[in-house]
């Protein structure tokens, strides 16, 4: 590729010749003059996962309007699909044109204004993200702490809602920089009995280990497309319920983001109960049939299946893992996300270039932590298509061979 862009920069004279007669100053890049180059990597680190060709081609039928009334049709059958993969009969449920953050900041965003308390657990990178993001919006931000890898009690949640007395608490269930699948029985009835929201983080969990929304009493439950429903990233599913709706309608103040208002989200995806869904943003289209799609493969699966499915590929990866001499940075495996499996970076070697060493020789990518966890661990996910006994073998002997050839540079 370095090589054919060089021939075309050599070929720019023929353009300065015409400069004299355009009216444009910069030229068309080069590298615009090439074909589009897309590797084929086996994605098994925490996200995006590959994605089935029947969700790709999903994503590559045709664009119809985004007002269209086959679009309000695909875009209820989205509602449905999140409700099943949530668990939830919320009506207030939706997908958010966005990645993950798009959710987490529609969700503090609609329910908290300027000067509430908000309490937020943080155990990875996930928790920092929504005390900044409540923090950037005005809130007054109360942090529980625990290094990556920690959990909260259900005492110590108590104590903290006691204590702050927050209008909305965030849990990361599915604890991606740390590999943690954080319990989360009986903290919607504490959030109750302190008159305070739970908000939950399910991006890399959702489909992957077991969520029961309404059972849970989770008020605000979101995730993302990219990890255990395989569609690619930019669209992320939300919902709402009778509480959280009566918070976020009964404002005095109007949410900072246009885009993400609720009010206006709620129309656009027919939740309101007014006759007609106005214009409000261009939702992104192909993002919402792939999405479709990706809900109708684990609706056709069935998520106790796929819950099923995750743990025992899980299981059968921390095995050969143990097998190479490897240790999981989680201890309790029932605390184990099975979506993304945290090493302990092994002794002696640089994470760096056994990620580099992998992708250069298998195509495949693992990565390191991420905020807090960056330098303690390597992460593997096996999700959804990528969950199966055959790509952990091949994570394994990626791994095994880079752990082979890749110095160790400290004793
Ligand atoms: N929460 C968790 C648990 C995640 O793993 C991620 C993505 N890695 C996000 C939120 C953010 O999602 P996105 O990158 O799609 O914005």
């Amino acid at each position: 590729r370095g090589a054919v862009l060089a021939a075309l920069d050599l070929s720019l004279p023929s353009w300065t010749a015409q400069r004299s007669v355009s009216s444009v100053t910069i030229p068309p890049p080069a590298c615009m003059l090439l074909p589009l180059e897309v590797p084929n990597r086996y994605l098994f680190g925490p996200g995006p996962s590959n994605v089935p060709p029947r969700v790709l081609a999903a994503g590559g039928r045709p664009i119809i309007g985004h007002l269209h009334h086959e679009m309000y049709e695909i875009m209820n059958d989205i509602k449905k699909g999140i409700q099943y993969a949530f668990q939830t009969n919320n009506h207030m449920t939706l997908a958010m044109s966005g990645s993950g953050h798009a959710a987490m900041e529609c969700a503090v965003f609609n329910v908290v204004e300027p000067g509430e308390s908000v309490l937020v657990s943080v155990n990875g990178v996930w928790g920092e993200r929504v005390a900044e993001i409540a923090e950037r919006m005005g809130a007054k931000v109360h942090t529980l702490v625990k290094a990556p890898g920690g959990y909260f009690t259900n005492e110590e949640i108590e104590k903290a809602l006691a204590k702050h007395k927050p209008v909305l608490f965030f849990l990361t269930h599915g604890e991606s920089s740390a590999g943690l699948a954080h319990p989360i029985d009986g903290i919607g009835d504490l959030c109750r009995k302190y008159d305070c929201l739970l908000l939950v983080d399910s991006v890399a969990s959702l489909g992957a280990a077991p969520l029961l929304m309404d059972q849970q009493k989770i008020d605000i439950l979101y995730t993302g497309s990219q990890k255990a429903l395989n569609a690619p990233p930019g669209t992320a599913p939300i919902s709402f319920n009778d509480r959280a709706c009566h918070k976020m309608f009964n404002r005095k103040t109007k949410p900072v983001s246009y885009l993400f208002d609720m009010t206006h989200l709620s129309n656009y995806w027919g939740n309101d109960g007014k006759p007609a869904r106005d214009y409000h943003h261009t939702g992104p289209v192909s993002g919402f049939l792939a999405l479709r799609e990706s809900l109708a493969i684990l609706a056709e699966k069935g998520l106790e299946n796929s819950w099923r499915h995750h743990k025992e590929v899980a299981e059968y990866l921390w095995k050969g893992l143990e097998d190479l001499g490897l240790k999981l940075f989680i201890k309790d495996k029932d605390l184990r996300l099975p979506s993304v499996t945290t090493i302990t970076i092994p002794d002696g070697y640089e994470w760096k270039e056994l990620l580099a060493y992998m992708i250069k020789h298998h195509q495949l990518e693992m990565t390191g932590g991420l905020g807090p966890s960056i330098g303690m661990v390597i992460r593997v996910g096996l999700m959804g298509y990528n969950c199966s006994t055959s790509n952990a073998d091949k994570a394994l002997a990626a791994l095994s061979d880079a752990l082979k050839h890749c110095p160790k540079r400290k004793a």
